[in-house]
């Protein structure tokens, strides 16, 4: 009788819901197939310490609406730059007879995979686990639409008190490299002004359109600024903060949006309160949407490694499951030149009154 074949699934990088669907659906496809699966334990750590164990249908019944991911995550620097630890990675693998592995995970993981195919022969397809929807070849990561529900549940929230109490409300979505979770999540919860990594910014403009929206009779405005927006600003910080005795005390090598925000509210004359959203926008029970794309992609996956297709990343563009070369997985749009910015300004209307 010929020899079962023998397949993987680990998630590495940040956390995503919609990883367990993607789990559920890699096992559930690599048994349609008649294939022997296996979960790694917490990414290419797991793959170091051998912490390999085979998996059932039942293993991953109810957890297709958890959030996290069941696997564990890990972060593993040295899979990077040590290649004798990138053997024993392989080695843990082939020693199972498993030659072929789907890898859940962002842009690092993806990286991760690429050497693992190129360097061990064993068949590699990435699954695009990741809140930030920071690759470029897919219109959407596994994650990205829960992340984005969360944060507009939370903008909800703060609208309303910043409502009753006449304030702007500066609120850091994550985004280090990538204004997605930003962009769609200003122009979803009608937010009056955005700041990302794609788009240059001053913080004087951004002021002006406050005292513009103030002008308004605007009661409250939502600022929605992406984590690595700090790299997109144009105004000279240090001069900034020299020409205003208020803001002396501002480090600006060390600066974070808590301090942005203060900056604009002595700028704008109108009181501007700050909130990090951090780690709530990770978890949570995914969305329908990302149950669905972690089971379409996830089978998807399957389906190629029982072709022998390999070194590919699955995604999907319009209403198409598709994959690509790992060398492609940045060659593509991003939501930053597709027009959402300018919808958010249009529906804003911080226009001079
Ligand atoms: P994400 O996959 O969410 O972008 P990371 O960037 O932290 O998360 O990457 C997750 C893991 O992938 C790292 O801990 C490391 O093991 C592996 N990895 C990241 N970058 C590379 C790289 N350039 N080459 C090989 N492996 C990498």
């Amino acid at each position: 009788m010929a020899e079962k074949q023998k397949i993987a699934i680990l998630t590495s990088g940040g956390d995503a819901p919609g990883m367990n669907a993607a789990i559920r659906a890699v096992v559930r496809a690599a048994l349609y197939f008649d294939m022997e699966v296996y979960g790694v334990q917490d990414g290419y750590l797991g793959l170091k310490e051998n912490n390999i164990h085979q998996l059932t249908a039942g293993d991953v019944g109810d957890i297709i609406h958890r959030g996290g991911t069941m696997l564990g995550t890990a972060r593993l620097p040295e899979f990077a730059s040590d290649p004798e630890v990138r053997k024993q990675c392989y080695k843990s693998l082939q020693d199972l007879g498993i030659d072929g592995l789907v890898v859940c995970g962002g842009d690092g993981s993806y990286r991760g995979a690429n050497l693992m195919y190129k360097e061990s022969g064993i068949k590699v397809v990435g699954l695009p686990g990741t809140i930030d929807n920071d690759l470029a070849y897919t219109d959407y990561t596994i994650g990205f639409d829960t992340a984005l529900n969360t944060a507009c549940e939370c903008i909800n929230r703060i609208r309303e008190t910043s409502d009753s109490h006449e304030r702007a409300s500066l609120i850091t979505v994550m985004g280090r490299n990538c204004g997605d979770i930003a962009l769609h999540t200003a122009l979803s919860c009608g937010a009056e002004l955005y700041m990302v990594p794609e788009i240059p910014w001053s913080i004087e403009e951004v002021a002006e359109r406050v005292k513009w929206g103030v002008l308004r009779g605007k009661r409250s405005m939502i600022l929605v600024f992406a984590e690595g927006a700090m790299s997109s600003l144009t105004t000279d910080l240090k001069e900034l903060c020299a020409q205003h005795p208020q803001l002396g005390d501002i480090d600006v090598d060390e600066i974070d949006s808590h301090q942005i925000a203060r900056i604009i509210q002595v700028l704008s004359g109108h009181e501007t309160r700050s909130t990090v959203l951090g780690y709530l926008q990770r978890g949570g029970s995914p969305s329908a949407k990302d149950r669905i794309l972690g089971t379409q992609l996830g089978a998807h996956a399957v389906e190629l490694l029982h072709k022998d297709v390999s070194g590919v990343a699955v995604g999907v563009r319009g209403m198409n499951v598709m994959e690509v070369p790992f060398a492609d997985v940045q060659k593509g749009p991003h939501a930053a030149d597709s027009g959402i910015a300018e919808l958010v300004d249009v529906m804003a209307v911080m226009t001079r009154a």
